[in-house]
C-alpha cells in the first residue's frame, strides 16, 4: 500500500493541522498528535492497518493500492456512467422563473419560461430512443421548478409509463412545498430535495427574500417539518450558501437547525459562494471560494459545535 499523492498534510500557521485529499476530497482537521501519527504513517504506509480507522483510510483513499492509478479509477468510473447504455441521467429545468430574488442569483434575469406539453412529449421521444433503457433518475430543476409542477407530475405519469426503474430528485427554494404537493412527492417518486437556508431568520431573509422583500425562513422550516413528516424516505439536502458575511452564523444555525428538524434524513451542509461569472453577486472580500480561506472556517467550526 501507498500513501496516497493526492494526499495534502497541512501544519497550519495557527497550530492546528489538517489532511486532505484532493481525489476523494475527504478533509479531516485534528490535533498535533494525531499528525505526528500521519507523518508516521506518510513514511510507513503498510502500517496502516495498525490504525484504528484502517477502513476510513482506504475506502477515502488516503492509503491506496500501489497497482491503482486514482486517475484512471476516476475516469474509468465517470465514463462507466456517462456511457453505460442501460442508465440516463436528465436535469429537467421545467422553468426559468423564480418567485426568490437571492442576493447572488447567478440567474440574473428569469424569465416565465414554462416547460409546455410539446417539449415533454419530445423528451419522452428521446428517451425512447435508447432500447436498452433500464433506468432513469431526473432532477427537477429552475428558477424555481415548483413554479411549473404540473409539468412535473405530467412528465412522471409519463416516465412510469415507460416500465423501466424511475427515481427522481428536486433542487428547490422550498417556499412552494405546500402541503398538497408535499403529499405528492412519493408517488412522484422524488426522494430528494436541496433547500437552501442561509442561517438564522435575520440573515436568511436578508440573502433570500421574495421577489417583493418580504422573508422566507419561516415557511421554508415549516414547509420542510410537513414534508418530513408525510415522506418516510424523503433525504434533505439542506444547503448554505456562505460567504464572509454569513459564515460566522453557520454554526448558531446548525445546532439551531438540527435541533429543530431533529432528523437523520436531513443532511446540513455549507456552499461557498463565488463569482466565477463576474457578475458582482459577491465583493471579493466576501470570497471564500478557494480552499486556504476554507479550512480555518472548517476547523473553526469544528472546535464549536
Ligand atoms: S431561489 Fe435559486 S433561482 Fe431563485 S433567485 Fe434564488 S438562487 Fe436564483
Amino acid at each position: 500500500m501507498i500513501w496516497s499523492k493526492y494526499n495534502l498534510l497541512l501544519d497550519v500557521d495557527d497550530g492546528s493541522y489538517a489532511l486532505f485529499n484532493t481525489s476523494s476530497r475527504t478533509l479531516l482537521t485534528f490535533d498535533k498528535e494525531t499528525y505526528d501519527e500521519f507523518l508516521y504513517l506518510k513514511e510507513n504506509p503498510d502500517s496502516y492497518t495498525e490504525f484504528e480507522d484502517a477502513d476510513f483510510l482506504t475506502k477515502n483513499m488516503i492509503i491506496v493500492d500501489s497497482d491503482v492509478d486514482i486517475f484512471s479509477y476516476h475516469l474509468n468510473e465517470i465514463l462507466r456512467r456517462r456511457y453505460n447504455p442501460n442508465v440516463m441521467s436528465l436535469t429537467i429545468a421545467v422553468t426559468r422563473a423564480c418567485l426568490f430574488n437571492c442576493i447572488y442569483c447567478y440567474e440574473t434575469d428569469r424569465p416565465p419560461v414554462y416547460l409546455n406539453e410539446t417539449t415533454e412529449n419530445h423528451i419522452i421521444d428521446f428517451i425512447k430512443t435508447n432500447s436498452s433503457l433500464q433506468e432513469l433518475a431526473v432532477v427537477w430543476y429552475g428558477g424555481e421548478p415548483l413554479m411549473n409542477f404540473q409539468s412535473i407530475e405530467r412528465l412522471t405519469e409519463k416516465f412510469k409509463k415507460l416500465g423501466i426503474k424511475y427515481g427522481a430528485e428536486i433542487i428547490t427554494n422550498g417556499y412552494l412545498l405546500t402541503k398538497e404537493i408535499s403529499d405528492q412527492f412519493s408517488d412522484l417518486a422524488i426522494r430528494k430535495a436541496q433547500i437552501t437556508l442561509d442561517g438564522l431568520k435575520e440573515v436568511h431573509d436578508k440573502r433570500r427574500p421574495l421577489c417583493s422583500g418580504k422573508g422566507t425562513f419561516d415557511v421554508i422550516v415549516s414547509n420542510i417539518e410537513y414534508l418530513l413528516s408525510v415522506c418516510p424516505d424523503i433525504e434533505i439536502n439542506l444547503r448554505s450558501n456562505m460567504d464572509m458575511e454569513n459564515v460566522g452564523g453557520y454554526v448558531e444555525f446548525y445546532k439551531y437547525i438540527t435541533n429543530r428538524l431533529n432528523n437523520d434524513r436531513v443532511k446540513p451542509y455549507m456552499g461557498y459562494v463565488q463569482d466565477i461569472l463576474n457578475s458582482g453577486c459577491t465583493v471579493e472580500s466576501n470570497n471564500i471560494g478557494g480552499f486556504n480561506n476554507r479550512l480555518p472556517i472548517v476547523q473553526e467550526q469544528k472546535k464549536r459545535v
